[in-house]
């Protein structure tokens, strides 16, 4: 084998294969035709025919529905608004607990938190780093309100199980599923096995608008909080005088143009998944070949959408540390995913517990905690984090069967070269 690029030698890929956009014609089209129309937003803040938007966000809406199967879509302009809204819509508030996974992007937990709600983090199963049945409850409490459960990296979370505990204790579930869209159980979709799912179109998902969101519900009230939180609802229920609904709204409106580009992308999302399946089945066959590094487990019944592609590393297999491996590979043009995110519990926000001002509120509201917040807590995301978890982004279009094996060849020549790189480490790392 060749000298390592770290080291000096030739790398496998001479540059990182760069950012490309799945923008094409239908959407440049699309938009052109929003653009001719003059109609940007037909959204307006009071009762009447355009509280619910103009024709492109009518259709999206629609083809969402039809498209995972859900009786409900409301569009936002982000996930983060979608899940802000969701939770809204199930009146979490002041007082009230929110079960959710630590290992997850933050908008996650902070949407608890804007709704003057507080975390309470459980625990991931190893094998799918998604949110353990098995942990729930140790955290109940009367203050339990709703489970939010990420579907991450294109992999659904145990859902059957979640929403079974969930029943005998009377709590919402809210699926975060803007990693996964197109993942299923048992051929079931995504999305659509909590009372609220939310999907994100922000540029780096499978599909994307350059921003938005949707929300998907089987409940007519719920569908109706949603239309209400992102439309100014305490005006609309006073028009409509509505006086048994208690909302306060904000403007999470989505335009004309980002709906158009939407739908076009919504079109295309089972193309892509073929793609992104076939690229992730060749990366599972090939990683066989190397131990101390596990593929993706996707458990029966199961399909992923891949919107990255997780491996486990074992260190002591390779004897050298994570983050060398990942600098041999960052040098053969294979940059890597080091632990995805620190478990969000041990942010700043949550160690210091400090939200909006000088207070503890939401925090202080609730008196005794069920939980602290401590390192420790959640030692199976921690492990992921900090050792175990490398996330590679070779699923995405244009990838190819090409880019795999490239893949894969850097894999074999950062293995041969092992050696040479634990001496490195011993060197370079003296402290660790
Ligand atoms: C990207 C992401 C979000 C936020 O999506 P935006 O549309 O950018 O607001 C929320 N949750 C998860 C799991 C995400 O990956």
């Amino acid at each position: 084998m060749n000298k390592l690029a770290l080291f000096g030698g030739t790398p496998v890929r001479e540059t990182a294969i760069p950012w490309t956009s799945t923008m094409g014609e239908e959407e440049k089209a699309a938009v052109v035709k929003v653009m001719e129309s003059g109609n940007l937003s037909v959204f307006l803040g009071r009762a009447g025919e355009q509280f619910l938007g103009g024709p492109r966000i009518k259709e999206i809406e629609e083809m969402f529905a039809g498209k995972f199967g859900a009786k409900h879509s409301i569009s936002v302009n982000s996930a983060t608004t979608a899940l802000h809204t969701a939770l809204a819509a199930c009146e979490v508030g002041p007082g009230d607990e929110v079960l959710v996974t630590p290992y997850t992007m933050s908008a996650t937990a902070s949407a608890i938190l804007m709704n003057n709600a507080v975390p309470v983090f459980v625990d991931i199963c190893p094998e799918t780093y998604n949110l353990n049945p098995k942990e729930i409850g140790k955290w109940l409490t009367p203050r339990t309100k709703a489970i939010m459960v990420t579907n991450l990296f294109g992999l659904p979370g145990n859902l059957p199980e979640i929403i079974k505990i969930a029943k005998q204790h009377g709590l919402y579930v809210i699926e975060d599923n803007a990693q996964s869209p197109g993942a299923t159980i048992v051929g079931k979709q995504a999305g659509t096995f909590g009372d609220l799912g939310i999907f994100s179109l922000n540029y780096h998902k499978v599909i994307h608008s350059g921003e938005g969101g949707i929300i998907l519900t089987d409940s007519d009230k719920l569908a109706y909080r949603c239309q209400l939180i992102r439309n100014h609802g305490e005006v609309i229920v006073d028009d409509l005088n509505d006086d048994d609904t208690v909302v306060l709204g904000s403007n999470y409106r989505m335009t004309e143009l980002h709906a158009a580009i939407g739908i076009e992308q919504l079109n295309k999302l089972d193309g892509f998944l073929i793609k992104r399946r076939a690229l992730a089945d060749q990366l599972s066959r090939g990683l066989k070949r190397f131990s101390g590094l596990e593929g993706v487990t996707v458990p029966e019944g199961y399909e992923h959408s891949y919107y990255v592609y997780p491996i486990q590393f074992n260190q002591d297999i390779w004897t050298i540390k994570r983050a060398v491996f990942a600098a041999a590979m960052k040098a053969e043009g294979f940059p890597l995913g080091e632990g995805y995110v620190r478990p969000i519990y041990l942010m700043k926000l949550y160690q210091h517990k400090r939200v909006y001002n000088q207070t503890h509120y939401p925090f202080s509201f609730i008196g005794q905690p069920v939980q602290c917040y401590q390192k420790g807590i959640c030692p199976v995301a921690e492990e992921m984090y900090e050792e175990k978890l490398i996330t590679a982004d070779v699923c995405r279009l244009p990838y190819t069967a090409r880019d795999i094996e490239d893949f894969l060849t850097a894999l074999e020549k950062v293995w041969q070269g092992k050696e040479e790189l634990r001496a490195y480490e011993e060197n370079s790392l003296p402290c660790s």
